[in-house]
């Protein structure tokens, strides 16, 4: 068998490996697993490519994979589940970035002496530097808002739109430009990536609060789609059907996300989250709780559901919460963990943590299934959550997030909410839950207060 029947053979196995990791990650028990065979399909594809083009030799192919994956496997040890969303923004925008740079590379040929570039190789590589170039920076923009470097809130300004309108049109202008007379030296070129990069920016700026997940999985969307136009440019299969199947993958990632939201594409993008509407105030009497109160209530309780927030994930309450979850049942109680699509700072967060801490799947209820059945729950305890049991967006016309389904724990008989202070949450909207007659605060860290309660339960 020649060299080339060998690569196209370990291309096919990669492409195997990618549909059959990406099939076993839509499912917590198998996600695992789809993540090791995704990977050892990527480390076939590298191999691969390297080996076919004759770029560099084998020593050099080992050695940058030792360097690549000691790189990744210490950023993925040392990063906080809470700071998570921000290591994927970084990894979308890195992979917008590999794919400027490729597509750039592209234009100057593989031999020393430069060669003319053909108006397909123009085209695919300058819709690379445009997808990539708007997915670096709005990556990094992303990255700020969500590790609070930036203003989380949505930034909007007279004319935003048509500045917009109008870089996209300048682009627009330079790509043809450029592809009618296309050079490496070409002043066009410089122009498509720096207001490539411009749009990034503009375009996340005015994108903030609770609309935040529809962007980082439209970016990552992006970045599958920048690496797929890269593809054509230097014409490698393998990064034409892997850009293909994370662009799909996180545009079908993103229509979910706006279902979640009830909010459509258009809207997330240019509406500018909160920048117009102010929500009314919620006000009223707070029902604080002792850990002896919730024990009292709870041990009286047939059914329970828990729903988990972003603040389980600072707490790393997860464990606590399971612990909590096994006395109740052992008393004969009926408990589950209501799942909001958004809740947390990505999308699954919640999954991956109550799977983390081996809660079984089938106490796993998500909020279209548990919302008809929440005013038979006699105690809902929220641990973290705000946003996404806020009544506002079911009932305050004039809140941001009006019209975002929510879980209305607000049914159940007896609410208790476990949180550190009044705080609002990551939309920065007040909740009326907090002041509900059926309400009562637990305030504390959530694991702090679990382990009471835990503590009550046991007795000691
Ligand atoms: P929120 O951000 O609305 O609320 C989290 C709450 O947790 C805060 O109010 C905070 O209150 C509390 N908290 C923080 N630390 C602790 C702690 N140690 N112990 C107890 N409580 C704590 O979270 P939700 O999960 O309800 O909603 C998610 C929000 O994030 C939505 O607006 C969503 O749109 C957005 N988002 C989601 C993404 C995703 O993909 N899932 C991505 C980006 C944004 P206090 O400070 O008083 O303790």
């Amino acid at each position: 068998m020649d060299r080339f029947t060998l690569i196209g053979l370990a291309y096919v196995v990669a492409v195997a490996f990618f549909v059959l990791g990406l099939k076993q990650q839509s499912s917590p028990a198998t996600a695992r697993r789809g993540n090791r065979i995704s990977a050892a399909g990527m480390l076939v594809a590298v191999v691969a490519t390297l080996w076919s083009e004759q770029i560099i030799s084998l020593q050099w192919i080992v050695l940058a994979v030792l360097a690549g994956s000691l790189t990744g496997a210490l950023a993925a040890r040392k990063v906080a589940m809470t700071g998570m969303p921000e290591m994927v923004a970084l990894f979308n925008g890195s992979g917008g970035m590999a794919s400027l740079l490729v597509a750039w590379a592209a234009l100057y040929g593989g031999s020393s002496t430069p060669e003319p570039i053909s108006v397909f190789v123009a085209l695919t590589a300058v819709l690379s530097i445009v997808i990539g170039g708007v997915t670096v920076s709005g990556s990094l923009i992303a990255w700020g808002k969500l590790s609070e470097l930036l203003p989380g809130r949505a930034l909007v300004f007279g004319l935003q739109r048509a500045f917009n309108g109008a870089l996209l049109l300048a682009i627009l202008v330079s790509g043809v430009l450029f592809i009618l007379n296309p050079s490496v030296d070409s002043v066009y070129l410089g122009l498509i990536i720096g207001l490539s990069l411009l749009l990034g920016v503009m375009a996340v700026i005015p994108i903030g609060g609770a609309d935040m997940p529809v962007v980082i999985s439209l970016l990552n969307s992006y970045s599958g789609l920048a690496a797929c136009a890269a593809g054509f440019a230097v014409r490698n299969d393998i990064l034409i059907v892997a850009g293909m199947l994370v662009g799909a993958a996180g545009l079908i990632l993103t229509n979910i996300m706006c279902k979640a939201m009830n909010r459509s594409l258009a809207h997330v993008l240019f509406s500018g989250f909160g920048a117009v509407k102010t929500a009314s105030k919620a006000e009223g009497e707070v029902k604080p709780a002792t850990t002896e109160d919730a024990f009292l209530i709870l041990e009286a309780a047939s059914s329970i559901t828990f729903v988990p927030g972003y603040g389980m994930a600072v707490a790393q309450a997860q464990h606590v919460v399971r612990e909590l979850g096994e006395l109740l049942e052992a008393g004969g109680r009926e408990v589950n963990y209501a799942i909001h699509p958004v809740a947390g700072r990505m999308p699954g967060h919640m999954n991956v943590l109550l799977a983390e801490a081996n809660v079984p799947y089938e106490q796993l209820v998500e909020m279209e299934d548990i919302n008809p059945r929440m005013s038979m729950v006699d105690v809902a305890v929220i641990i973290g959550a705000n946003d996404v049991v806020n009544p506002a967006a079911r009932e305050d016309e004039a809140s941001p997030i009006y019209g975002m389904p929510i879980i209305n724990v607000d049914y159940a008989r007896t609410v208790f909410v476990l949180k550190r202070s009044m705080a609002s949450g990551f939309a920065g909207v007040d909740n009326p839950l907090f002041f509900a007659d059926n309400t009562r605060m637990l305030f504390g860290d959530a694991k702090a207060s679990i382990s009471a309660v835990i503590d009550e339960f046991k007795g000691t």
